[in-house]
């Protein structure tokens, strides 16, 4: 199958009903009040690890978080037009067959089961096919399977899972309730390494009919390496991290923000991690 790269919705009209064109933003909403009770995000954010900071007018109260919406604007501005560049080289990454993937879970998850498509297949213990409710709102993505992950069958079971599941808590989300959690490649690369663009390729269908499936409202890539292989580049994180993307045909709006496995061994970048979870809250409450 193609690899579909996705692009930043900032930057790009949506066209909208009666005529009036939107882009997707994260935008703060200072007015509007969320739901979550403070007392409870201030307990979330403790377990955490993160800092809450308390306003002197209110006391006992944490500052609101930032909200998403989307933004409607009447049209967007059309870019001047650049003379044309000479073809940039692009990587050769090498394809595996174009495969049609069935369109239900049964079948899929047993096309993944007994897959070959890639090299991964001949280390792995088992193959990792997902874990949450098969029409969860938000779809969670990894890079791929580890060694605890390898064992167990399914994705985020070791500290770092520990960790997703707290961050998941914190905004009223959970694997067992209303959050899809997957990997671009569903097998384990060998001594944890990263999985390979080739591999990536190769799994890509089973991750496309997945959300298909799914049909989340949102997907959150977790880390450099799920968010560079689901929009096929090699930008940095500090650079795919903060606008919103959109992924696949469908056009999913598309998050990127921190590996669990990073922030257990950058706890300074907890607060970041938080600012990005407030923003997938407001995103799934009114977007
Ligand atoms: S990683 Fe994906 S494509 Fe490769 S063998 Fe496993 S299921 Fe198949």
């Amino acid at each position: 199958m193609v690899a579909t790269a996705g692009k930043p919705l900032e930057s790009q009209a949506i066209g909208g009903r009666g005529g009036v064109d939107a882009v997707l933003s994260f935008s703060p909403i200072p007015s509007l009040r969320p739901c979550m009770n403070p007392a409870r995000r201030k307990t979330y954010l403790k377990a955490l690890g993160v800092d809450v900071w308390v306003s002197r007018s209110t006391p006992g109260e944490a500052t609101e978080p930032e909200v998403a919406k989307i933004v409607p604007i009447a049209k967007v501005p059309a870019k001047a037009k650049a003379p044309p560049e000479p073809a940039a080289e692009l990587p050769v990454i090498e394809r595996a067959p174009p495969i049609i993937v069935p369109t239900d879970w049964a079948a899929v998850r047993a096309m993944v089961k007994d897959c070959t498509r890639c090299k991964l297949c001949a280390t792995r213990t088992q193959t990792v096919f997902g874990v949450g409710p098969e029409s969860a709102s938000l779809m969670v993505v990894g890079e791929g399977p580890g060694a605890d992950e390898d064992a167990r069958g399914e994705p985020f079971v070791g500290r770092a899972g520990q960790l997703l599941d707290e961050m998941l808590k914190a905004i009223g989300r959970s694997r067992s309730e209303n959050t899809f959690i997957a990997n671009v490649v569903k097998c384990r690369p060998p001594g944890n390494r990263d999985p390979e663009k080739e591999e990536a390729e190769a799994c890509r269908p089973y991750l496309e009919a997945q959300i298909k499936l799914v049909k989340p409202k949102l997907i959150v890539a977790l880390g450099r390496i799920a968010a560079q292989r689901l929009l096929v580049t090699d930008e940095p994180l500090s650079r795919l991290r903060g606008p919103l993307h959109a992924y696949g045909p469908e056009r999913t709006p598309l998050f990127i923000t921190y590996h669990p496995a990073y922030l257990l061994r950058s706890p300074r970048e907890k607060a970041k991690s938080w600012d990005d979870l407030k923003k997938v809250w407001r995103f799934l409450q009114t977007g």
